[in-house]
């Protein structure tokens, strides 16, 4: 045989196989007769001494001689990825410069979902019923058993309240009988006709304007805006309509799912039935199913974290991102990504329109809209009638409780006239982060960097204050540098736990409960905190932000903000951002349900923008204002932004390489790199970092200049890079 036609043939019979690891390029494998597989499908291969579950690619590598080549051991019988998807994961990987591997993992994230499902024993009412010696137990298994489908031992024993040896015991005596059955995912299709409520006539538009991009499956983005409680949940309802009329999937992505038992419910009331969900807190067996219901298209509405973006959807019709400003939508470790960002280039990819949903978004996306990037829907009144709660303003300077103590005593008097009326009190107190802020206890000056528009952060390992940009440290001062009392200067602010004990005191006969990251564990936990204080169980809650958002406590007219300058500190470029719509949603929780609420905000500043415009209710100018800082700094959404964190567990060879990278940064024109300085986790997991921030400007291409930087400087093997393209955190 002439030699090319041995290749001519092998390469025919070849295929790149794109592995879930850390790899950027196919793996090239030949492509056995009796095995089937095209471009996307997920096939089986040998990898080393392992068995890998990969996806067709490409044609593979030519080059390759065939003798080296491996078989594809099978295929899997599920959908394979569309090519939507395929170039999704490209350019996700492109983007955020990881390889395409480590992405396509966030795809095949469940192997074990590739696999059909195992045939179970479920029992159903025999036909005819022998006459057998009645328990209450077995009443109710065959009362379950004729109401229920044919369900396997366990199940139904727990429909039943009892245990499965019941089950069993009326199988033995013929009363039940056993059938095969393949589990499904139990996914109904939701019923598109189901009725919502009368919309409004803002809200109709707003509805009217999504159905019709998610008919004409169309890429759009649009923002819909608007107070809570404006409505936005049903509006955004009425495009999920659209795409389930057109015969797509629709995905509704949401911060903290976990904790969203509130939004499951009211779905469940419409539609008739459950979406699938997807977020870490599914049992590995719901993963597998709901994972395998996505690919199959039997689910056609998820709701999940940002993780749920990276399902295999084979007809993806329309994408929300409730909460488009949350920062749990980024995700900060692996693949460092936007969610709220990757769900537009999903959108785009799949030509269907994304809904960005917020009551405060995000300076990204108020800019996108006013470029006319975006559209926008706003929804401006609160559909309930109850109006956005009356914000007063504390200044802690002048009234400022006794030391130790953290409740001035105008938030004093406000909760005591709330419990006196049988309502409640939420005091919000986010004490997060290890490293707290200083400021003058006389004048309330807070200590700030020299070179950028940040808080210097003190470093109590070395005794120094930092600022987490540029790498200026200094030594703490004595005095306070703008009023120059002497030792006035203080690290300062209590914890949840703390302001429990002075509540205590304060208000012995209340019933307090404490809301925190720590205190709750899991979605049961919470479930069971917000039935609490739905039911007046309890008088005063003391929360960080897991109480901020989307609930709905009825009986709760009283937010109290302790200290609303704590999101204020540290170095970060959003810090004054957040702080507003951390504030203005925890002032949301106050007065829903037709009482009147109130909002009390503890501040040292109250002549800050971000305190001023919420007790004017002035979002825009807060907005505008804040734009205003940003463009002239350069940064984002006006500039471009990544960090990049140097590490390893030798503090010396971090040290060593930074300083080879800062020698080779690039001095092209529009980019400019700030660093090294130490990380603000200056020690993480044994590693010592060391964090370059890199500035430029909209027309830059960063990932080049990243790339071409990294790429001609060496490091030490051990020495981890890690790349963060639009960086939200700065730690
Ligand atoms: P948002 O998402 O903006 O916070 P929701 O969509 O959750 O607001 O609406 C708040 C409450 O008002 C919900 O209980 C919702 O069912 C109700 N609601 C909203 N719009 C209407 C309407 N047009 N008719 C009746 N109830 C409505
Ligand atoms: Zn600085």
């Amino acid at each position: 045989m002439p030699p090319d036609q041995t290749r001519g043939d092998a390469r025919s019979r070849q295929v790149g196989v794109l592995l879930p690891l850390p790899f950027d390029e196919p793996f090239t494998y030949r492509l056995p007769d009796d095995v089937h597989a095209e471009l996307g499908d997920i096939v089986d291969v040998p990898f080393g001494p392992r068995r890998v579950a990969g996806v067709v690619w490409d044609e593979g590598d030519g080059d390759v001689p065939p003798e080296k080549l491996k078989d594809v051991i099978g295929a899997f019988e599920v959908p394979g990825l569309t090519p939507e998807l395929r170039r999704f994961v490209e350019w996700v990987a492109a983007y955020t410069m990881s390889n395409s591997g480590s992405v396509l993992k966030m795809v095949l994230s469940v192997p074990d979902g590739l696999l059909p499902p195992k045939p179970v024993t479920a029992y159903a009412l025999a036909d005819s019923v022998p006459h057998i010696r009645m328990t209450n137990a077995r009443k109710r298994v065959i009362e379950a058993a004729g109401e229920l489908p044919p369900l396997p031992a366990a199940d139904l024993a727990r429909e039943a309240g009892c245990g499965p040896s019941v089950v069993k015991g009326l199988a033995e005596a013929g009363v039940l009988e056993q059938r095969t059955l393949v589990p499904s995912g139990g996914f109904q299709p939701p019923d598109p006709s189901a009725e919502g409520p009368a919309l409004s006539p803002e809200q109709a538009a707003a509805a009217d304007a999504l159905r019709e991009l998610a008919a004409a499956h169309r890429f759009g983005v649009s923002l819909l805006e608007g107070i809570p409680g404006a409505g936005k949940t049903e509006v955004y309802l009425e495009a999920v309509v659209a795409a389930l009329e057109a015969g797509k999937q629709a995905l509704v992505l949401l911060p903290e799912i976990a904790l969203s038992a509130q939004w499951m419910d009211r779905f469940r009331q419409r539609f008739g039935c459950r979406p699938a969900e997807w977020h870490s807190d599914l049992t590995p067996a719901r993963r597998r199913t709901n994972w395998r219901a996505v690919a199959t298209g039997e689910a056609r509405v998820v709701v999940g974290a940002r993780s749920a973006l990276f399902l295999p959807y084979p007809e993806l019709g329309v994408i929300v991102v409730d909460e488009e400003q949350d920062a749990s939508y980024k995700q900060e470790d692996g693949v460092i990504y936007n969610a709220r960002d990757m769900a537009i280039v999903r959108a785009r990819e799949e030509e269907v329109p994304v809904v960005l949903v917020s009551a405060t978004p995000s300076l990204e996306t108020v800019e996108n809209v006013r470029q006319g990037r975006y559209g926008h829907h706003n929804l401006p009144d609160r559909h309930a009638g109850a109006e956005f709660p009356d914000v007063d303003v504390v200044d802690m300077r002048a009234d400022s409780p006794p030391a130790g103590e953290w409740l001035s005593s105008p938030l004093r008097a406000a909760i005591t006239g709330t419990l006196d009326q049988g309502e409640q009190v939420l005091l919000f107190l986010n004490r997060r982060g290890y490293a707290p802020l200083t400021l003058c206890r006389a004048c309330g000056h807070r200590l700030q960097c020299p070179n950028c528009t940040s808080w210097l952060v003190e470093h109590r390992l070395m005794n120094r204050l930092q600022c987490h940009h540029c790498g200026y440290a200094a030594d703490l001062p004595n005095t306070c540098p703008s009023c120059e009392a002497e030792n006035k200067l203080a690290a300062c602010g209590p914890g949840v736990e703390r302001l429990a004990e002075e509540v205590a005191a304060q208000y012995p006969d209340a019933r307090v409960v404490i809301a925190a990251s720590d205190t709750i564990h899991g979605p049961g936990q919470a479930a069971a905190l917000v039935r609490l204080i739905e039911e007046r169980e309890v008088d005063i809650v003391i929360g960080t932000q897991i109480v901020a958002k989307g609930y709905h406590f009825p009986h709760l007219t009283l937010v109290g903000v302790v200290d609303s300058d704590l999101g204020l500190s540290g170095g970060d470029l959003r810090a004054a951002e957040r702080t507003y719509q951390l504030l203005y949603q925890v002032a949301g929780r106050a007065g829903r349900e037709h009482r009147p609420g109130r909002v009390v905000l503890q501040t040292f500043m109250p002549d800050h923008p971000v305190i001023k415009s919420l007790a004017a209710g002035d979002r825009d100018g807060f907005l505008s204002a804040e734009a205003k800082d940003r463009e002239s700094a350069g940064m984002p959404p006006f500039g471009r932004l990544a960090g990049v964190v140097l590490s390893s567990p030798d503090p010396y060879q971090v040290d060593r390489a930074a300083n080879a990278l800062r020698r080779t940064a690039p001095s092209e024109d529009g980019v400019q790199v700030l660093g090294p300085a130490p990380a603000p986790m200056a020690l993480l997991r044994g590693r010592h970092r060391r964090r370059f921030l890199v500035k430029a400007g909209r027309e830059v291409n960063l990932q080049k200049a990243l790339r071409n930087w990294l790429s001609i400087t060496p490091l030490p093997k051990k020495v981890r890079v890690q790349l963060d393209i639009d960086p939200y955190s700065f730690m």
